[in-house]
């Protein structure tokens, strides 16, 4: 089993789960499979959620504290940041109107979402104060919030993602600030810290055939109970999230980003999907943008033409920061969790999608599962239990690795608008 690539496992353990849930409901063991099954998904979910503030700030503040070229390539950089900005926020919205338009949790009855919230919601009661002190407090309150007054306290609760997120983009930026001299040990330490944490995202990572299995048995028995129309019901769904996540990565890939090579550089779009294709097909196969870098940039520079000195400062920032994949998944799934839930989200929650699922895909490293594992704070921030996370990670393989697909093409596109506005092509590229 050790030889076979993570993914494969993943997969084997989906489908040993899909049988011990199916055995469990025809047998009526879902006591048994709560007692000794569940408990190993359960330590799977506590484990991502143990490493995603860790996993923020190392990421987080190694990354703005490397920004150190921006300073020399301010105007470069500057408008490299904006355009990342701009096609994630763009993501987003795509995501959320798919995730709104379609309803996916709609797909189980009403009961069915009652119980799943009686069962997952444990922050439900916290949903309620907050909703509560919302409507006592003003309307600044919310980004009152975002500031922590204690950096211990902010990371001792998963829901202050946004508080730890704040602190670590702030002392980033002092870090650069300060005179190499003093700062170089400490850039040096978060660099390292960042490269153990991901080291344990890799170790969570090899536990995850283990944790989905169970968490694909417990739900099936949690969710059918004796009744195996039940599950059904619940896989009918979880196929529908499914399609609403591929339909908006498809609509970013075919469509908004074909239209910002017509618009906004000299490419012609058949050149320029030519061109980055070998680096889709590595993002897929991977699931990690990091790992794909190297592609991407022979693509951007082979391929696209586009001059080393743009390509070789915009593509591995984005690779880093730009996931407009992720952050498209982070929103269909977060609307997803709280419509399977039963929770109505309102336009201020949307909005605070939007905000978190950037900081998020922004912190995010670029590996597989990342995405998942910092949806916690989308999630924290609209008030939805992480651990309904249990209802999607069992079918995330397959989605991060489409996901990947659509990160390394913003960032490509993103290289070509910049090398536009720079004159940064080597020589025209011959249309094909
Ligand atoms: N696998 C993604 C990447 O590396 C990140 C994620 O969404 O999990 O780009």
């Amino acid at each position: 089993m050790k030889k076979l690539p993570l993914h494969t496992r993943i997969l084997i353990g989906m489908g040993i789960g899909l049988i011990i849930g199916s055995l469990g409901i025809a047998f009526k063991l879902s006591g048994f499979i709560t007692d000794w099954i569940k408990p190993f998904g359960t330590i799977f979910i506590n484990l991502l959620k143990l490493i995603a503030i860790p996993l923020i700030l190392a990421s987080l503040i190694s990354g703005v504290s490397n920004l150190r070229d921006i300073s020399k390539l301010s105007r470069i950089g500057g408008k490299t940041l904006a355009l990342y900005l701009i096609t994630t926020v763009l993501a987003i919205t795509i995501g959320l109107v798919f995730v709104n338009t379609i309803k996916p949790g709609n797909f189980l009855s009403k009961e069915k979402q009652l119980e799943l919230s009686q069962r997952y919601a444990s922050d439900a009661n916290l949903r309620v104060t907050d909703a509560q002190k919302l409507t006592e407090s003003g309307p600044l309150q919310v980004v009152v919030d975002i500031v922590p007054e204690n950096i211990f306290g902010a990371a001792a609760v998963n829901r202050n993602m946004l508080q730890v997120i704040f602190f670590a983009v702030m002392f980033g930026i002092a870090l650069l600030m300060t005179p190499e001299q003093k700062s170089l040990p400490v850039k040096s330490f978060f660099d390292g810290l960042n490269e153990i944490i991901l080291k344990l995202v890799d170790m969570v990572m090899r536990y995850a055939p283990i944790g989905v299995m169970a968490l694909l048995a417990a739900l099936m028995t949690d969710v059918a109970g004796d009744d195996p129309r039940q599950a059904l019901e619940l896989f009918g769904a979880l196929g529908v999230y499914s399609v609403t996540v591929l339909l908006s990565l498809a609509a970013m890939v075919l469509i908004v980003y074909p239209l910002a090579i017509r618009l906004f550089t000299s490419l012609p779009v058949k050149t320029f999907l030519k061109g980055v294709l070998p680096a889709q097909i590595m993002g897929f196969t991977t699931s990690s943008s990091a790992a794909t870098l190297p592609v991407t940039m022979e693509c951007a520079e082979k391929n696209l033409r586009i001059k080393d000195e743009i390509s070789s400062f915009v593509l591995p920032l984005g690779a880093t920061i730009n996931m407009d994949g992720t952050s498209i998944h982070q929103a269909v799934s977060a609307v997803f969790i709280a419509q399977a839930f039963g929770q109505d989200l309102s336009l201020a929650d949307q909005l605070m999608i939007i905000l978190t699922a950037t900081l998020s895909s922004i912190g995010a490293a670029a590996v597989p599962s990342a995405g998942l594992i910092t949806l916690v704070i989308v999630l924290g921030a609209i008030g939805v239990s992480p651990e309904g996370l249990a209802l999607i990670i069992a079918i995330d393989r397959p989605l991060d690795m489409c996901r990947t697909i659509v990160n390394v093409t913003g960032d490509t596109v993103v290289a070509s608008i910049v090398a536009t506005s720079e004159n940064g092509f080597e020589k025209p590229a011959e249309p094909n």
